[in-house]
């Protein structure tokens, strides 16, 4: 059997504007969300109204910065707020397709509209073609998941396995005798598919029939994917979203980064002021997706990464976030400054005799202390480490050098001992 090429080709032309068409097509889907989500969302209408921000004066991308960010956590207690799930919702629940329950307990309302999570796009520069027979391996109740990644399936014009999670025997005998080509779920379930299947005597390469798979939910290394790919041969690429708000980028064949989905404007921003970052910082995702029914205007989602504008080999315009490289509630705020671990190890990795390393952060007297352990059998460079380290982090540590072993084996990167009495 022939191969489909699952390499090349743009679903919609939307993926493929120039720079100024990009602009101004942002430009005209805030614009139309902001107007509409004002009128019929009391929720907006409160938020809008509480920041004194009138749609009017919204002429370009910039003033988005105005309307206070929406963090995730409190959509908890909004929802709770009265009806239309505390008015962040413009119509009645009765008129929506489904409604789901993640967990938060957040509920997360999907509309009628075709392709309402807005993953199609995602899931043909994943490969998934016309023909396609897709194991989903994602739950089917209560969380959005199963449900909300067979839409772009059935938009390609594949068909769907519905497998949901567990039953791996199963799971593996179908994939065999169906001749299944596609795998929906996360990349820890399809290395277990893999584990499970190589016990059983199967060769993966043979006897299975994978071609393409959409992974999702984890954070997996280069490696595994290598694996993966390898074991099954397969492409195996990866999308990012949520259960709030669907696609919000997905890679393509290129896998250097995320391409935003177009049906979303994403901004990177200081986790405590909203303020957007410049280009290549760090900072919390913060999404507006183009969705009516359930307006999340700058949702912040606790997710932390950078963007990335240069062009991509593909062809496709969209700006690319980079890996997710952590969240913002496990990331400690010391003296005011946001330290993010892997921006410490980017500082580590440039003094090789630097076995390990630790954080500690405590607050005698009221006052934030950081410390940095390194384990390091004989160090001379303190004077330069100190120096990048506050360059890079903002804040200069004290600095405890440590013989070899001398921090527990499951070492935390940032242990915090602050207390607050
Ligand atoms: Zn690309």
């Amino acid at each position: 059997m022939t191969r489909k090429d699952r390499t090349e080709g743009i679903l919609t032309r939307k993926e493929v504007l120039d720079q100024s068409e990009r602009q101004k097509y942002y430009q005209i889907q805030l614009k139309d969300l902001l107007s509409y989500a004002y009128r019929y969302s009391e929720d907006v209408k409160k938020r809008f109204d509480r920041a004194q921000f009138y749609v009017d004066k919204f002429k370009t991308l910039g003033d988005l910065k105005h309307i206070p960010i929406l963090k995730k956590k409190e959509l908890i207690f909004l929802q709770s707020m009265g009806p239309r799930l505390g008015g962040l919702l413009t119509k009645d629940l009765g008129e929506l397709r489904r409604i789901f329950l993640s967990p938060g307990p957040i509920f997360d309302p999907e509309d009628r509209t075709d392709d309402y999570w807005g993953w199609t796009e995602g899931f043909y520069a994943t490969g998934f073609r016309t023909g396609d027979i897709v194991q989903v391996t994602f739950s089917y109740h209560l969380a959005p998941a199963g449900l909300m990644f067979e839409e772009p399936l059935r938009n390609i014009g594949c068909s769907v396995v519905p497998a949901g999670p567990g039953n791996t025997n199963t799971q593996l005998e179908v994939m065999q005798k169906l001749r299944v080509t596609g795998f929906v779920g996360t990349p820890s379930y399809l290395m277990h598919l893999a584990q499970k299947g190589e016990e059983k005597g199967l060769n993966l390469r043979k006897d299975l029939f994978l071609e393409v798979a959409f992974v999702t939910g984890e954070k997996f290394s280069e490696k595994v994917r290598s694996t993966l790919e390898k074991k099954f041969d397969l492409i195996m690429r990866q999308g990012y979203g949520t259960a709030d708000v669907g696609s919000i980028g997905y890679e393509c064949f290129h896998k250097n980064g995320l391409h935003v989905s177009n049906r979303t404007f994403v901004e990177i921003c200081h986790p405590d002021t909203g303020i957007p970052l410049k280009e290549g910082e760090v900072g919390e995702i913060v999404v507006t997706s183009f969705n009516k029914t359930y307006p999340l205007i700058r949702l912040a989602t606790g997710d932390l990464s950078y963007i990335d504008h240069s062009p991509c080999p593909c062809g496709r315009t969209s700006p690319r976030l980079g890996n997710i490289v952590g969240r913002v509630d496990t990331t400690a705020r010391i003296k005011g400054m946001f330290v993010y671990p892997h921006q410490v190890e980017q500082v580590m990795a440039g003094f090789e005799e630097i076995k390990r390393w630790q954080i500690e952060v405590t607050n005698p007297g009221g006052i934030d202390e950081m410390t940095l352990y390194i384990e390091a059998s004989s160090f001379k460079r303190e004077a330069e480490l100190l120096h990048i380290f506050r360059e890079k982090i903002k804040i200069r540590p004290e600095l405890q050098i440590l013989a070899p072993g001398t921090l527990p084996p499951q070492v935390r990167p940032i242990e915090d001992k602050r207390t607050w009495e």
